[in-house]
């Protein structure tokens, strides 16, 4: 069934529990969730499921909502941010409040109602003693689930029973013998027996609802029309759409989406490293690179397409073109996006984004001034620029910036004199080409990168080998095997300083 086709408005949610830092896949459900719903015109709820309240912390919905704002996947209802983002402030949207902990009346209600209709009974059986059943049933073949034992207390036992303060939980009395059937978008028809799903848990008790219940109530409530999220839920979906049932509502459109695998193909865990988005925004990948990696993770537009900004992807979306199979994270990929987007940027934003980075190194001064520390030298942002630009093709995420151009901010540089040595050059070869580098580079006027290049390019020909007079200078100037060409690094550190490292490293093979 195409959204198109349907009545209804498209209403989709990002149901998160701020249990700890949100993970790559949190984004990817809150993006195909904004994705889907602004394809069709409809709203993107952003609702916080903090019933574990042991669990739940306010810092990590803070968290949460600020992830969602870096992504410019911004909600059209739920918990709202400060204009600064430092505080969650109110609510936008007519279902508010948006927080299952300040819902409780609402789950109430509709527990109460489940109860008078005989949809759901108190249980005062033990764990010990639910745990120990459940034991057998594994150890025999079955579905281990509760067998229904307080099914049939008469309201007087469970008066008698609550009366003694006997433990209790509230169960939902799952029919018998029935197949739950529901049609997943993405994996297609999906059978459930009821027999495995015995007579499950929703609450606590009137005041404390679980998961499955409280999830039901809001998505009905909500008038979401579509639940996509992790293939993790779909064991819950059957549970869901039996309550649902038996409070006289209709069952949302449901579509699991597949797991995200590592690239030994094993489903993708904190032992892989980074897991959590702020690590991605801390080292520097851009909102919409990430955006557009993120969307590539299960979902592909049908063909070998694979740059798509967030505007574009609303357009090619689409819950059909979600594959089955878990989506491998690829990090090589998710680099070369982002260097891919880190080009495109004009250079005064690309040193803007870069300028946090380099705390280490400079501070501000005045609105486009800033102190080298170690120098005291005053620099203004068009020779940042100058610096950055020189990098711009290289680079794959911001914080590789500080190992490139840490150079430009030092009084001296620290490398091993073997650095200097190309291939088989020995100690007075290296001598005789930093040599030859500045006595040429001291004649060059006009100091740029082309006269520079001119002028050395004229003396490499007469030796074998360029690299015999490019590294060693490459060297000197920046102390690293890898950089920008020596030329442009001599042009952007000028004349002065050039000439002082080659002759600083002439010393450093001298003295040893
Ligand atoms: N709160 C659930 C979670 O964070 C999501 C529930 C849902 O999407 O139905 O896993």
């Amino acid at each position: 069934m195409t959204p198109q086709k349907q009545e209804k408005r498209i209403r989709t949610r990002y149901a998160p529990s701020p249990t700890g830092p949100m993970h790559i896949g949190g984004v990817r459900t809150a993006l195909f969730n904004y994705l889907f719903a602004k394809k069709y015109s409809g709203d993107y709820i952003l609702r916080i499921e903090d019933t574990d309240k042991e669990r739940s912390k306010k810092e990590w919905e803070h968290q949460l909502l600020k992830a969602l704002a870096w992504f410019n996947l911004n909600w059209d209802e739920g918990p709202a941010l400060t204009e600064q983002q430092e505080m969650i402030v109110n609510y936008v949207g007519p279902h508010a409040p948006y927080r299952q902990s300040e819902r409780g009346e609402l789950y109430k209600k509709y527990l109460q109602k489940l109860l008078d209709e005989g949809n759901a009974y108190y249980c005062f059986c033990s764990k010990e003693e639910v745990d120990s059943q459940k034991q057998y049933l594994m150890s025999i073949g079955e579905p281990p689930i509760y067998l229904g034992k307080c099914r049939t207390l008469t309201p007087e036992q469970v008066e008698e029973f609550k009366k003694q303060g006997k433990d209790c939980v509230i169960r939902f009395r799952t029919p018998e013998n029935i197949k739950v059937k529901f049609n997943d978008l993405i994996r297609g028809e999906i059978e459930v027996d009821s027999v495995t799903m015995g007579d499950f848990v929703i609450a606590k008790d009137l005041d404390t609802p679980l998961y499955n219940f409280t999830c039901i109530v809001d998505d009905v409530e909500m008038e979401i029309s579509h639940v996509i999220r992790g293939e993790d839920h779909i064991s819950n979906t059957p549970k869901q759409i039996l309550l649902i049932k038996a409070l006289g509502f209709k069952e949302p459109e449901y579509a699991h989406l597949p797991l995200i695998l590592n690239e030994q193909r094993k489903k993708l865990s904190k032992r892989d490293g980074k897991t959590s988005v702020t690590e991605y925004i801390d080292e520097g990948y851009l909102p919409d690179a990430l955006t557009n990696f993120i969307a590539l993770l299960g979902w592909n537009p049908g063909d070998e397409r694979e740059v798509f900004s967030l505007k574009e992807l609303i357009s090619e979306f689409s819950l059909e073109k979600i594959q089955k199979a878990g989506a491998v994270f690829n990090t090589e990929k998710l680099d070369w996006l982002n260097g891919l987007y880190l080009r495109k940027k004009p250079i005064r934003e690309l040193t803007l984004l870069c300028i946090p980075f380099l705390e280490k190194f400079i501070e501000k001064t005045s609105m486009e001034m800033f102190k080298i520390k170690e120098t005291n030298e005053e620099i203004s942002i068009e020779y940042l620029e100058k610096i950055i630009f020189l990098y711009q093709e290289r680079l794959k995420k911001l914080s590789e910036i500080v190992e490139m151009i840490d150079l430009f901010f030092v009084n001296e540089l620290n490398y091993p004199k073997e650095l200097l040595k190309w291939k088989e050059m020995d100690d007075s070869q290296i001598i005789q080409s930093l040599e030859t580098s500045l006595m040429v580079l001291s004649q060059v006027d006009d100091f740029n990168a082309n006269t520079i290049q001119d002028a050395l390019f004229k003396e490499a020909e007469k030796m074998d080998n360029k690299g015999n007079l490019l590294w060693p200078l490459r060297v000197a100037l920046t102390g690293k095997k890898n950089s920008a060409p020596p030329m442009q690094i001599a042009e952007v550190l000028g004349k002065e300083k050039t000439i002082q490292r080659i002759k600083k490293a002439i010393t450093i093979v001298k003295n040893e």
